[in-house]
């Protein structure tokens, strides 16, 4: 019997599960509200291929740290680039800081992480722009970075090359999912149509679409962050350990080199109200770069800025995967979501088609 999968949603999510329903020998269809993949953020994030991610022992954190290594295979297959580097957690010469950074490292080792304790030259040799003279870094490997407009281009062009369809500008409106037999209906202006399965990775509309089916999903919040972009000399990522507490509102940001040379300074973290947001202004950008002075010692000129909005479960720390017959829903699909993408879309359309 021919299998086919309807995905509601053309970001990282959406793509990486149209490519595994299309490996399992199924007929896909794409539908994305909007003209073109990436309007969510999907493409309006850091770029950033973790391997770290507190509290480390949690499902987002798990699926992280084992999709990491799918995404070498990945960009070979799709043709985008990938550029491979360390993270450094730079500390300061305050003891305080330099305790939390050893007790860190020690965690770290414990739970199998490749982290080692490095001098100052390290930084200043990886990142030579930086003016600071650290006290040293954990060095932790096996961290990557892409451009996250270039991995989504990318793997539309591998998805039509596998004929998979696309219908982008098209709005999901709601879903029908009878019992496992009857498969899944897609209802949008291009009327009712049937599909073995779906899976539905709509961002924030996720939710409203599982209620459609009769889901209860969590409760979210929309979350801003804002990025400057430089251009600095500097081949690691690099994030500060402080013992004290930030003044400023930042999560899991840091100095972050992409593949094209240019580098990222954020992101910030700041709740907001609409789930597309993707506006800032100068005054953000100039806020982002000031974040990272205690690592560069100075605040680069920004050259340009993007910004994009986190949706994140307020009810637990947890991305939202549920299923109902054949369709199967995952929202709340906060950071480290980029990374994880592939496993998640791998769980997602396994689930969906089962034993078919
Ligand atoms: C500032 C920022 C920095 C981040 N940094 C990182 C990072 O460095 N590393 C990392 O791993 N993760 C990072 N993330 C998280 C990562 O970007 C997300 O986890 C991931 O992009 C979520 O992808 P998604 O496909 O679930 O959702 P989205 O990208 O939001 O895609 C949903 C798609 O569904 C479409 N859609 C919505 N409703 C409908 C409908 N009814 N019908 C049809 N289409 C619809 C939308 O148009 C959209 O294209 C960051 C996020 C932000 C905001």
């Amino acid at each position: 019997m021919s299998k086919s999968v309807a995905v509601v949603g053309a970001g990282i999510v959406g793509l990486m599960a149209a490519l595994e329903a299309s490996r399992a020998g199924a007929k896909v269809e794409v539908y994305d509200e909007a003209r073109q993949p990436g309007r969510g953020a999907s493409g309006h994030n850091a770029g950033v291929i973790h391997v770290l991610q507190p509290p480390f022992l949690n499902r987002k954190a798990r699926l992280a740290r084992r999709a990491n290594r799918l995404f070498d295979g990945l960009a070979e297959e799709a043709g985008f680039s990938l550029r491979r580097q360390p993270a450094l957690l730079v500390y300061r010469n305050k003891a305080s800081e330099k305790a939390l950074a050893l007790a860190a490292a020690s965690l770290l080792r414990m739970l199998a992480y490749k982290v080692k304790i490095v001098g100052p030259g390290v930084f200043r040799d990886l990142c030579p722009d930086s003016e600071i003279r650290p006290g040293g870094a954990v060095y932790v490997e096996g961290y990557a970075t892409v451009n996250p407009v270039e991995v989504l281009e990318a793997l539309r062009g591998l998805l039509e090359s596998r004929g998979v369809e696309f219908h982008l500008g098209v709005r999901v409106d709601s879903l029908r999912v009878g019992p496992p037999g009857e498969g899944v209906e897609i209802r949008s202006e291009l009327g009712e149509r049937r599909y073995t399965a779906a899976v539905v990775a709509a961002g924030p509309d996720t939710m409203r679409l599982a209620r459609s089916a009769g889901l209860h999903p969590p409760r979210v919040g929309f979350y801003k962050g804002v990025m400057a972009v430089a251009r600095l000399n500097c081949d690691a990522i690099a994030a500060e350990i402080r013992s004290s507490r930030r003044t400023r509102k930042t999560k899991g940001g840091g100095v972050i080199p992409w593949p094209d040379g240019r580098v990222i300074l954020g992101p910030t973290f700041a709740r907001v109200s609409d789930p597309w947001d993707t506006s800032f202004t100068r005054e953000e950008l100039v806020e982002a770069a000031e974040a990272y002075r205690g690592i560069l010692g100075f605040t680069p000129e920004v050259r340009e800025g993007l910004a994009g909005t986190r949706v994140k479960n307020e009810e637990k720390d947890d991305f939202y995967t549920a299923r109902r017959g054949r369709a199967v829903f995952l929202g709340a699909i906060d950071s480290p979501g980029f990374t994880a993408s592939p496993l998640l879309a791998r769980w997602a359309v396994t689930t969906a088609l089962g034993d078919l």
